[in-house]
Order: C-alpha cells, then structure tokens, then sequence
C-alpha cells in the first residue's frame, strides 16, 4: 500500500536495501489527536530547520510517508540507521485509557496495519525488542525509549508506559496471515569498512567518532583519509590494532554506550523528538 507522500528536509539517501532495514521504531508526536496530525506534522518536517524526521506519520484516519524507507530518517539516535521510524499522534503521557480511547483505536489499527506491511517487506518478525535485544542487533519491533535506553544517545521516553506495544504487536500478526515461517531473530554481521567506502554505514560510524573527544571530522558518508585518522586515532585510544578499518572490534568499541550521565537525575527528560505543541501555534490548544 502506498500513502501520500510529503518530503522531509531531513534524511539520509542510503539506498536501504532489504538486508539493511531490521528495526521499526513507535514514537508519539508529542501532538495532540486531531484529525490532520499526520498531515500538520508531515508540513513541520518539510519546512523546520531542525534535523528532525520519520518515515511514517500515523493519526486516526490517515497515514502520510514523509522519508523513502530505503532512505534513513532522523528519530532515533542508535537505529536510525537500521530503522524505520513511525509518528503517532498523541502524548508520551497518555494513560492506558488515553489509548483506549476511540481516536487511539482507530490510530492504532493504522500502525498495526504498517507494521504488517513493512515487516513483511523486509521479512522482519513481529517481536517486541527491547534494549538488550537491540544492543545484540535483534531484529524486530521496538520503541523510542528503548532505543534511548540502549545506546544513551538521547533521553526520549516516548510512545510512553501505558502504550499498548504488545495489543498493536497482536493486531500486526493477525492482519500480516500466517505468511511464510517466520524468520528466527538472529544478531547480523556489521558491515567491516575501509578507506574509499561510502554510504549510510560509513556516515554511521563518522557520526559514533565524532562522539568522541577530541574527534571532529566531516560526517558525509565518504570514508577518506580524514575519517581513516580519526578511526586509526580512536583505535589506538582503545588498545585496538591502528589499522584504520572499522571490523568486529572497532564497531563494538564505537558503539560502546557512553558512561551513564545520569539521565534520570540531572539532565531534563523529554518525552518525545520533539515538543510540537511548541513548534506549530495553536498545535496546544486541544490538548
Ligand atoms: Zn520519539
């Protein structure tokens, strides 16, 4: 099924093909249930300066494409670039009866229905995955908080607790059929890299370098001389062989969660990628 399609500002053209895409990641907006969310929420992706984006926006009686899945959107730092990234309407915040509501129904049949439809494409199992799955490269269904909580790389709690992850999970099998047996879930292979390759996994790893003092170089997805000192410098930091090539080691180093700073104490939680009751005037006032 194919939806009406809004270019984000914001993505990555990767060229995804089947073997890449491993994750679908739930969000909520962080915007309230009315009928033209997608749609508000698609136009703010086209048009903010803010590197924010999603693949699919999902409200009670439409869902609008706004990022190619072969392309990486912005939603979830640590997945985004094996993810798809889905929006709904609604608050990290809702209660259980907040998403039993009928607005909630009728959205969550939609995400359901999605989910259905991609995990067949990529012949991805409809299985919950949570932080430790995702740390092991599992394949399955997750959502934005336990993305948070795998890699520390941002502190979004949402589509929230009350979110009914394992209903819609249920909803999705029913309506993908029996189908053909499903995949085992199984940890993949990361990509080994070198000088002279490009593309979204070398973009991947120039972003994790830049995470790291004192390493600053351009995240373009080349793999040039650049990037190879700065991968022979983290190397070296670590104890690792300063081969320059990123393989097993060198990923898990990279991909090493940052010491915890603590995010519960301190630093400000924030439920969602973004607050749009914020970003659209009057976006609040049905809330
Ligand atoms: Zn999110």
């Amino acid at each position: 099924m194919s939806y009406p399609f809004i270019r984000a500002r914001h993505f990555t053209p990767a060229s995804r093909g089947k073997a890449d895409i491993d994750v679908i990641v739930l969000h909520t907006m962080e915007f309230p249930e009315t009928p033209d969310a997608a749609e508000r929420v698609a136009h703010y992706f086209q048009t903010t300066s803010r590197e924010v984006s999603a693949h699919y926006n999902v409200d009670n009686n439409s869902v609008v494409q706004c990022v190619r899945e072969d392309d990486v959107a912005y939603a979830a730092p640590g997945n985004n670039w094996n993810g798809i990234q889905i929006e709904q309407s609604g608050f990290a915040r809702q209660t259980a009866a907040g998403w039993n509501d009928a607005y909630s129904k009728a959205l969550l049949e939609r995400t359901a229905r999605l989910i259905a439809e991609i995990t067949k494409r990529y012949a991805i199992p409809i299985v919950p995955l949570d932080a430790a799955d995702l740390r092991a490269d599992r394949r399955g269904v997750t959502t934005h908080v336990a993305v948070s909580r795998a890699w520390g790389r941002s502190d979004h709690t949402d589509p929230g607790r009350a979110f009914p992850l394992g209903k819609v999970l249920a909803r999705a099998k029913e309506l993908r059929g029996s189908g053909p047996p499903r995949p085992k879930p199984r940890p993949k292979p990361r990509p080994t890299l070198r000088e002279g390759d490009r593309g979204f996994q070398v973009k991947r790893a120039q972003r994790l370098l830049n995470e790291k003092p004192g390493i600053q170089i351009a995240a373009d997805g080349i793999f040039g001389p650049e990037t190879k000192a700065a991968v022979v410098k983290f190397q070296r930091r670590r104890g690792l062989a300063g081969t320059g090539v990123i393989g097993p080691k060198t990923w898990a180093a990279l991909l090493k969660r940052p010491r915890a700073t603590g995010s519960s104490a301190g630093g400000a939680v924030s439920p969602g990628l973004f607050e749009l009751s914020e970003a659209l005037p009057g976006a609040g006032s049905e809330a």
